[in-house]
């Protein structure tokens, strides 16, 4: 029997004290005597009796496990795996997972714990040491432990670790004399001591998050000893090490490093538990929508170790490739290495492939553990062996983080292996994950050595490369010589279409995920990144400076919409294969894999989803992308986009400068053509879908230009004088064009635009008709507020189609609706619902008006409400369901009541986000409508919502 070396002054010994005592005795040997830790809260012992007997502790070891898969919630993701891994069988270290609710308990009641814990612990304890054959602190046979983070949801890297904890200066003695390896043992030291310096004494907190003492220490007996690698030290430089260390943490802590290694255990749990709090936990929390009560577990399990010599190695496998989802083992080792090695890159780790050839029983043992964990999870797995001594260990595993491309091709290949059903599949591919099968993609090399100089929203995904323009016609320009442009605008209004249009991309200093820019980059599925408000962009100079760098016009710049980020320079950049098939036609489907995978899902999201998903389309060719894409129809044409190409902009100028409404006719006369020709496009490509035509919408000076040599240039070609123009430009001022003279309000002070704009759409409508082609038109009024407005619009409309169809003798199949994007429209939309065949919610302006903030502005006060956990998340990208949403509920209500069988849908950019999207599903709605590149993404998450997904 071995001698344990635990006095009477360990930790356990609190429990049995009064609470006073207790409390004292631990401050004083786990914060010191006076100073308590500078940050987080007083490391306690204290326990309350409270909830005495309810299960903490869950032990598992010898192929017997507590806990299961199933009890996620308490054991969190780690300690489940661990428990159902014991179960099935696998070689896992023994040990215990203390339980979330621990964690909820412990925050819940200032930092003490619920009594009933000691017991459990010790008790846990004893089991370990038994399957191990060992005994923390025990002079004969020391056993040593890690200690690790493991919440419900996997949070990589975000909360605190401590391995080896058990060492002592009695017990590093007798690991050396043990392993035969003193080396290995003064390294176990120096390495524990480092950790529990900073995690559990706080000394890295002392010096600022950019500086590690330890390191430094280690940096200058490098340099005195002169090597370069930590494993190039000797014996008595470790011990050198371990000594200064135990200097630093007194000195920088005030108290000394504790040899009791139960009291090193308490203090481990406990700054475990204190990490679901540090920033990194809380704000990856905030940014994966992970609830804060949730609480972290603990594991506590036995050390095995990767670095006994050359029969020893350690590793992180993939059992699938996570970037492209091929069906190969994927990962890294090293040998004589421990697990933190691999990770910082100290050495350069082997591909597992080698670890064959190096040791070819282990490799085979692993290859059948990644067999039984697939088979067993049924997902790809993430997992993390130490071999010890030829031994092989798997300390942990979860599902595997991936693309979106490799979330496409796991899902798709696992349902043709029978390992998950088609159900499952759907459900679990993150929709969003989809916009990276789609979008063009950054060379990964070509990216790695790129210079990164700003990071803005992530708004229109993909990767662009091109030549910096700041103006509209200048991008259009340059890239009609077959160049690439990229536009980079302050912000973009309706005029840099053409420029928006032409460049490979865009990039703005200001605006939100509903701002101009990005609700047209996703439209034409351009790469944007918008709000990088680190860039100071000066149209005067043509110049991006970021204070480190200035760039001119004409130089190359890189964005990637999907992370946000800015790039100085030229990054290599190739469009995704789904696009190729399907947009470019360059690519034959059966030649390209990813597409196969991505039609085979797209197929089974059309077998389960109910809810329709149409896309906001405003020319042919968006249509037919829609369409190829999969939308059922076109849930909004802007019709006001059609006016900003070729000469159109010249005749709707006109029109918004006429004096009279004789003038305005007469340039109206000459718009209706245009309108005309685009409407058959559309018709054409829409092949009898149904699509929803808006009649005119945003305020007017947004099509006049505003700086006095454009001014001047559009006075000559109008031939009136500039001063006139001038004028005109004046009087069309609003201080809040937002809520001034836009919407259906044009039409109620102008009728003769929605007069052109419904002729130009029943005389499409019956060309199309009479090539044999269905059309089935929905026209929709915008920014109604008051049923007589939408009244008036629709007699207006009714009278045209009648004049038309007597005119060019045809019938037409059409409904007239609204868009809902006002609050009054929602409350009175009972009424309103008397007189219309359809709803759409224009959740762009309904968020706007009823948040009363700005969707171009609010950049520069959304952050800090996110932060402060006002909003749970940015509400023009994902619909604010406690405001907004309410506001639809009454609205769809309402309506129901007067029209049951109204067609209901959203037309906002909420309609391509999948949260948005499963919320309108259960709200009932008929369909949503969002950007064509966006259509797949809603598509799963349509069919996931059918699916029961919230
Ligand atoms: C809306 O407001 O949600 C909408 C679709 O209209 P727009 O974005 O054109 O204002
Ligand atoms: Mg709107």
């Amino acid at each position: 029997m071995s001698k344990k070396t635990v006095t009477k002054n360990s930790a356990e010994s609190f429990f049995t004290r009064a609470d006073g005592e207790r409390k004292l005795r631990a401050e004083r040997l786990l914060v010191g005597k006076a100073t308590p830790l500078p940050t987080g809260p007083t490391v306690s012992l204290r326990t309350s009796s409270k909830l005495g007997g309810r299960k903490y502790v869950f032990s598992f070891g010898d192929g017997k496990a507590d806990g299961n898969g199933s009890l996620r919630a308490s054991l969190g993701g780690k300690g489940a795996n661990l428990a159902e891994m014991t179960r099935i069988g696998l070689p896992v270290p023994p040990g215990f997972t203390i339980s979330t609710e621990v964690c909820t308990y412990y925050y819940k009641h200032g930092y003490v714990y619920p009594r009933a814990l000691e017991s459990q612990l010790r008790a846990a304890l004893s089991k370990t040491e038994k399957s191990v054959g060992k005994r923390l602190g025990d002079a004969e046979s020391p056993l040593l432990l890690s200690v690790r983070s493991g919440a419900r949801d996997s949070m990589p890297g975000m909360m605190d670790t401590i391995l080896n904890l058990g060492i002592n200066d009695e017990t590093v003695e007798v690991i050396a004399a043990k392993t035969g390896s003193p080396r290995f043992a003064w390294d176990a030291y120096r390495r524990f001591l480092q950790m529990y310096g900073d995690v559990v004494m706080g000394v890295q907190r002392h010096m600022g998050e950019h500086h590690d003492p330890f390191e430094e220490v280690i940096n200058a007996l490098k340099q005195e000893v002169g090597i370069e690698k930590d494993d190039e030290f000797s014996v008595r430089d470790l011990k050198k090490l371990v000594a200064s260390f135990k200097a630093l943490i007194e000195e920088r802590s005030g108290k000394s490093f504790p040899q009791e290694p139960l009291e090193q255990l308490w203090g481990a749990i406990s700054a475990v538990f204190r990490s679901w709090q540090n920033d990194r936990a809380t704000v990856y929390r905030r940014k994966y929508g992970i609830p804060h009560e949730w609480g972290t577990a603990v594991n506590v399990q036995a050390m095995v170790f990767g670095n006994m010599g050359e029969t020893s190695a350690t590793g992180v496998v993939f059992t699938r490739n996570p970037a492209t989802g091929e069906e190969a083992f994927y990962g890294e080792y090293l040998i004589n290495a421990q697990g933190e090695d691999v990770v910082a890159g100290v050495r350069t780790p082997q591909p597992v492939s080698q670890l064959q050839k190096e040791m070819p029983t282990t490799y085979r043992q692993l290859l059948a553990v990644r067999h039984i964990l697939e088979k067993h999870f049924r997902d790809m797995q993430d997992l993390e062996f130490t071999i010890e001594e030829n031994r092989l260990y798997i300390l942990q595993t979860r599902s595997g983080k991936r693309t979106g491309t490799a979330a496409v091709r796991i899902a798709a290949e696992m349902v043709k292996e029978r390992l998950i059903t088609k159900e499952e599949a759907l459900l679990r591919i993150p929709a969003d994950s989809l916009s990276h099968v789609l979008a063009p993609i950054f060379d990964p090399a070509s990216k790695e050595k790129a210079q990164l100089i700003a990071t803005g929203l992530p708004a229109g995904p993909g990767a662009a490369s091109g030549h910096i323009f700041f103006q509209a016609e200048d991008a259009v320009t340059f890239s009609q010589k077959g160049e690439k442009a990229l536009l980079v605008r302050v912000e973009t209004s309706p005029e840099d279409l053409r420029g928006m249009i032409a460049a490979e991309g865009i990039l703005t200093a200001r605006g939100g995920v509903s701002s101009h820019a990005a609700l047209v980059a996703r439209q034409m599925g351009k790469v944007c990144v918008c709000g990088a408000c680190m860039l100071r962009i000066d149209y005067r100079t043509k110049t991006i400076a970021t204070g480190k760098i200035t760039l001119r016009e004409g130089d190359f710049i890189s964005i990637d919409g999907t992370t946000g980020e800015v790039f100085a320079g030229e990054v290599r950049t190739s469009p995704s294969e789904v696009v190729q098939v399907l947009v470019n036609r360059t690519l034959e489907p059966s030649r390209s894999k990813i597409y196969k995978n991505f039609a085979l899902l797209m197929g089974w999201a059309n077998k389960y989803s109910k809810l329709r998903i149409r896309a906001n389309a405003d020319t042919p060719e968006q249509v037919a992308n829609a369409i190829a894409f999969g939308a059922q129809g076109v849930g909004l044409c802007r019709t006001e986009h059609m006016f900003f190409e070729g000469n159109r902009i010249d005749a709707m100028r006109e029109m918004v400068l006429a004096a009279s409404p004789e003038e305005r006719r007469t340039a109206l006369e000459k718009l209706l053509p245009y309108q005309r020709e685009d409407f058959v496009g559309i018709f054409r490509a829409l092949r009898g879908l149904p699509a929803t035509i808006r009649l005119l919408d945003p305020p007017l000076h947004e099509f006049l230009p505003h700086d006095s040599l454009q001014q001047k240039s559009l006075a000559d070609s109008l031939n009136i004088p500039v001063e006139t123009l001038i004028k005109r430009v004046q009087e069309l001022h609003e201080f809040n064009p937002m809520l001034g003279l836009r919407g259906c309000r044009l039409g109620m002070v102008y009728p003769e635009i929605s007069e052109m704009q419904a002729c130009a759409v029943f005389e499409a409508a019956a060309l199309v008709q009479k090539e044999g082609i269905k059309v089935h038109l929905e026209i929709m009024v915008p920014l109604v507020g008051f049923s007589k407005e939408f009244k008036i619009q629709k007699d207006l409309v009714q009278q045209v189609a009648k004049d038309v169809a007597r005119r060019l003798q045809t019938k037409f199949n059409y409904l007239i609706g609204t868009m809902i994007e006002v609050p009054r429209a929602a409350l009175i939309a009972s009424a309103i619902a008397g007189e219309a065949d359809f709803f759409s919610f224009g959740t762009n302006d309904l968020t706007q008006t009823s948040l009363g903030m700005s969707r171009d502005d609010a950049g520069s006060f959304l952050p800090a409400y996110m932060e402060r956990e006002i909003l749970p998340g940015n509400p023009f990208a994902s619909i604010d369901q406690e405001g907004v949403g309410r506001l639809m509920e009454i609205a769809i209500e309402g309506a129901r009541r007067t029209h049951p069988g109204i067609k209901l849908g959203v037309c906002g950019e909420h309609g391509g986000d999948p949260n948005s999207v499963r919320y309108c599903y259960h709200l009932g709605l008929t369909y949503v409508s969002c950007s064509p590149f966006r259509v797949p993404i809603a598509r799963i998450a349509a069919a996931q919502a059918a699916l029961g997904a919230r």
